[in-house]
């Protein structure tokens, strides 16, 4: 996400570390290394003149010169100003004060809507609501089935025309998308559902027909929020699509969908600068849960490579089991031995928390880790459940038994080789040690005054 553009503004502030102040020279070297930064990355035109502009005056002002480390200053000017194109504050979704609150989807083909659906069914459902997803996108063969199998995985019911519509008594029409649409909201105050998900159709390119069915489908359900879904890795395109879109049906917020992908990308970060909307989500992979709140600032710090550890500690509080990690506090604190076990069921929990790249990417300084981070194996952790689930009861509890002959055995028993099982010993013993000095109260090792 962002990667190239990450790594030239990391080198371009690199430059900048060391000195002590710096000429109006320094600073405009710096303006252009990042105006051609984000040229390259394919962010607009006149938002990298608002945004230069702005960095340099800024740069050249008092706040600069008179700062104790001009240099950092300048990346915080820089890290201000990012945040002020990607919209400034997270802006959350509006809910009606009388629900049903209803949501449209709009954008192009492929651009993600039918996996938003159900990305956004299965979040508002975590957090209590009772969703129900609408399948108005009747334009592609597919659709209809594929809404209703993204809302079985989410666990959130759909309403939709025959097929796939799921035991719901509805007489809505195959071609009439206004009218399933409409009905479905109606279905929805009817079952007492307190939000509504409307999925539209797309098209290849923007084009009048498909424009005037989504103006038309607003217009029935006269919705809360219109969530305009943007593919990021379309390039150059998402401006003028996002602007189309703007005219055509309105929106309220933007979703940025395959920041995944490793393409440049920069024209999703213009789109709420270039529309004046706000970005409200990213999807980031093809899982459901591979979904988050857009928040400008962490983004910002993503891309600047200062991390974001905001988003990690969210997504691993949604992951892990409450009961477990009370558990395993106790024990930690009660000075009991951290066995293999524990161990295990930590992996098992980390598993659930999804790509281990993707986790690890979000810690601040990995941009210059980004070749071990891409040779990261994810079937590492595979590995290593394999080698704990061939130990006995007895080995996991106490690993000092496992001697030369129990790890030939273990290593045959998990396919892997007794260096595989050697290497998880030690690292567990390394672990071990960590949290029996955890456990007399001195906090992580190296670290001062006993932090958490
Ligand atoms: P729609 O035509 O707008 O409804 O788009 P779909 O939801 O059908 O998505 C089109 C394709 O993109 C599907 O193959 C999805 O699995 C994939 N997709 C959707 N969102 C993401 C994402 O955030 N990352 C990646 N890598 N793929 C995605």
């Amino acid at each position: 996400m962002f990667n190239s553009l990450s790594d030239r503004l990391t080198s371009t502030f690199k430059n900048l570390r060391g000195r002590g102040r710096l000429s109006e020279a320094d600073i405009d070297a710096t303006v252009r290394e990042i105006r051609r930064a984000l040229l390259d990355a394919d962010v607009a035109v006149p938002v990298v003149r608002q945004f230069t502009a702005s960095v340099r005056e800024r740069a050249l002002s008092a706040e600069v010169s008179g700062a104790l480390n001009p240099a950092q200053q300048v990346v915080k000017i820089v890290n201000d100003e990012l945040v002020g194109i990607l919209g400034g504050e997270t802006r959350a979704l509006q809910l009606a004060k009388t629900p049903p609150t209803v949501i449209m989807l709009a954008g192009l083909q492929g651009a993600g809507k039918t996996t938003l659906a159900g990305k956004l069914g299965l979040a508002l459902k975590e957090q209590g609501h009772t969703p129900l997803l609408v399948a108005a996108d009747l334009q592609r063969p597919n659709a209809v089935t594929q809404l209703s199998v993204v809302a079985e995985r989410a666990g959130v019911p759909v309403f939709a025309p025959h097929p796939g519509n799921q035991g719901m008594e509805t007489d809505a029409v195959i071609g009439d998308p206004v009218g399933v649409a409409r009905q479905g909201v109606a279905e929805a105050r009817a079952k007492q559902h307190d939000v509504v998900i409307v999925d539209t159709a797309g098209r290849l390119g923007v084009d009048q027909v498909l424009m005037q069915q989504a103006a038309d489908i607003r217009d029935a359900v006269t919705p809360d929020e219109v969530l305009f879904v943007i593919d990021a890795m379309i390039g150059q395109d998402a401006v003028a699509t996002a602007q189309a879109f703007l005219a055509g049906v309105d929106f309220t917020g933007v979703v940025l969908s395959k920041l995944d992908g490793d393409a440049r990308g920069g024209a999703a970060l213009s789109v709420a600068t270039v529309t004046g909307r706000p970005i409200m989500f990213a999807s980031t992979g093809e899982k459901l849960t591979d979904f988050e709140v857009f928040h400008p600032d962490r983004m910002a710090s993503r891309i600047l490579d200062m991390g974001d550890v905001l988003t990690l500690i969210e997504q691993a509080e949604r992951a892990f089991d409450a009961g477990e990690a009370e558990k395993m506090a106790a024990k930690v604190a009660s000075g009991e031995d951290f066995t293999l076990s524990d161990f295990l069921v930590q992996m098992q929990q980390m598993k659930k928390l999804g790509s281990m790249k993707k986790m690890l990417g979000m810690l601040p300084g990995m941009a210059q880790m980004r070749d071990q981070l891409e040779n990261f194996d994810e079937r590492e952790v595979d590995r290593v459940q394999a080698i704990i689930q061939s130990m006995t009861p007895a080995e996991r509890d106490n690993p000092k038994i496992i001697n030369g002959s129990r790890r030939a055995r273990i290593a045959r028993g998990s396919g892997q080789t007794t260096s595989a099982v050697n290497g998880l010993l030690d690292r567990f013993t390394q672990a071990q040690k960590m949290m029996r000095q955890m456990g007399k109260g001195g906090g992580l090792p190296g670290m001062p005054g006993g932090m958490p």
